[in-house]
């Protein structure tokens, strides 16, 4: 495609947040860019099967419970309620197809070439390209940006291969034709509390086994955690704690989970209409022939860079899933910024420190920075600044009012060191906190700023009066 017109400034592999947004990027700053995605839609990961199909579920499945168990007492009374699954994973479709398409629209604004086909290295330089249409291609880059995301990690035990319908991945959970009357689901992480809930507010009886003590994954407070395993459990999940999935077998149209206590090595026989593996992800990485080119890859499968997002080939960098850091769409898509600003200018920067993260059940879980047992184990001298929503008058007014905001704060300075929420939109929420991590700000600093009421927002503000100094309607 772009031999005869002479090379590419930016070769970007990968059409995910981290590639997508890459090409716009380098587009936006005068480099003569491609991007090439072989799925035959741009978004990656996160649009088509990821972040975006995952919250639709969400928001519908929780206006559907909502609809059903809440709008009575609010004085609105709704007869016939019921569930069109069909037309719920349509409207799921409809919101992937309308954003996938937005970007082609992006790209073509931005004069970002886009080719749909399987890119693998020739050389540093040389790009081929398998098209989606047949035949192939070669490009030429100065710059090549990998940013091909992550895979499914497949369950190591014996009889959990994925089909995408009784076994499935994230994936399948979010296709799934019927409610299942029960569904288990393997890892307590954000993607199996996400979809369990889902299923759960549909009507499926759904039990998450965690082999760890606690649910939410990495990077979760633990005193968070705990207050939102009882919060989901009042929801109707069900959670088996320390536990391990040794396999499973098929039998008369059901799965049948074979677990083990990790403490005391108690077996027991779950049976599942349909069982949902959500262990993890991995770096996606396969068909590049990186060992031809000689770009390093760890042995976890993550390609290993420097901090200018350079791998152990010169002029290839490489951003988002497929390397280090938190698998994440808003983490991959900094990245992208940041290696294009290298690329263009020499510099660039992502600050790791302020990356929030969300579980976008109901409510909410965000966090940004560090967690309580991470300052304890690090003997950092803290202050917790804590507000109940429960004390706040919008989350009153809309009756919705489980959760807290948590500060934790430099003892000396007041710095803000992290900021755990649980409640109401805690996902719009964290990005107060993000800025004030960035900005170095204190918890006086927030608590001295002026937020409206009555909203969500003045908890915030409260926590971080409740660090420094006093809250004024929590005792
Ligand atoms: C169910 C689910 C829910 C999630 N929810 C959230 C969320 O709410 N918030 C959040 O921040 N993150 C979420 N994530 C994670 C998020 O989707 C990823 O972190 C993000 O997509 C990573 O972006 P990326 O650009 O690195 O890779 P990807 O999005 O994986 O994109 C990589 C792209 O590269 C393409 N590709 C691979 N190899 C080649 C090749 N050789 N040639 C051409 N193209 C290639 C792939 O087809 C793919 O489209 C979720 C993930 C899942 C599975």
């Amino acid at each position: 495609m772009a031999s005869e017109s002479g090379p590419y400034d930016a070769v970007i592999i990968g059409g995910g947040p981290g590639g997508y947004v890459a090409a716009i990027k380098a587009a936006q700053q005068g480099l003569k860019t491609v991007c090439i995605e072989k799925r035959g839609s741009l978004g990656g990961t996160c649009l088509n099967v990821g972040c975006i199909p995952s919250k639709a579920m969400l928001n519908n499945s929780h206006i559907y419970h909502q609809t059903q168990h809440d709008l009575k007492k609010r004085g609105i009374d709704v007869k016939d309620v019921s569930l069109n699954l069909p037309q719920m994973l349509k409207a799921k479709e409809d919101s992937v197809t309308g954003l996938t398409k937005g970007i082609e629209v992006l790209f073509k604004q931005n004069k970002v070439d886009y080719i749909k086909g399987a890119a693998s290295f020739v050389s540093p330089t040389r790009i081929a390209v398998q098209l989606n249409d047949g035949g192939e291609t070669e490009v030429e880059a100065k710059n090549v940006i990998i940013a091909t995301g992550s895979e499914v990690t497949p369950f190591p035990g014996e009889g959990l291969d994925i089909d995408e319908e009784q076994i499935v991945s994230s994936t399948g959970a979010l296709a799934l034709k019927q409610v299942p009357e029960k569904l288990v689901v393997i890892g307590g992480g954000v993607i199996g509390l996400e979809m369990g809930s889902v299923w759960s507010r549909l009507g499926a009886e759904v039990t998450v086994v965690e082999f760890l003590g606690g649910i939410g994954g990495v990077g979760i407070d633990e005193e968070i955690a705990k207050q939102f395993q009882r919060s989901l459990t009042k929801q109707g999940l069900k959670f088996m704690l320390n536990t391990k999935v040794l396999g499973a077998e098929k039998k008369d149209g059901k799965v049948l989970l074979k677990t083990e206590g990790a403490k005391d090595g108690k077996e027991q026989t779950l049976e599942a209409d349909v069982v949902l593996v959500a262990i993890g992800r991995r770096p996606y990485t396969k068909g590049l022939n990186l060992e031809a080119v000689g770009v390093e890859v760890d042995p976890r499968g993550r390609i290993v860079i420097d901090d200018q997002f350079n791998t152990s080939v010169q002029n290839v960098k490489c951003i988002g899933d497929a390397t280090f850091g938190p698998m994440l769409a808003h983490k991959a898509e900094e990245e992208g910024i940041a290696a294009v600003e290298y690329i263009k200018r020499g510099h660039g920067h992502v600050n790791y420190h302020a990356i929030p993260s969300v579980v976008y059940t109901h409510p909410e879980v965000a966090w940004v920075g560090k967690t309580e047992q991470e300052l304890k184990a690090a003997g950092v001298q803290y202050k917790v600044g804590k507000f109940p929503f429960v004390a706040n008058s919008r989350a009153k007014t809309n009756v919705d009012m489980e959760g807290q905001v948590k500060f934790l704060t430099e003892k000396e300075t007041d710095r803000v060191l992290g900021v755990h929420i649980m409640g109401p939109n805690a996902g719009e929420m964290i990005g107060e906190a993000v800025l004030a991590i960035e900005y170095g700000a204190s918890a006086e600093d927030i608590a001295r700023t002026c937020h409206a009421h009555p909203t969500l927002s003045e908890a915030f503000k409260e926590a971080a009066m409740a660090a420094y100094d006093k809250p004024i309607h929590f005792i």
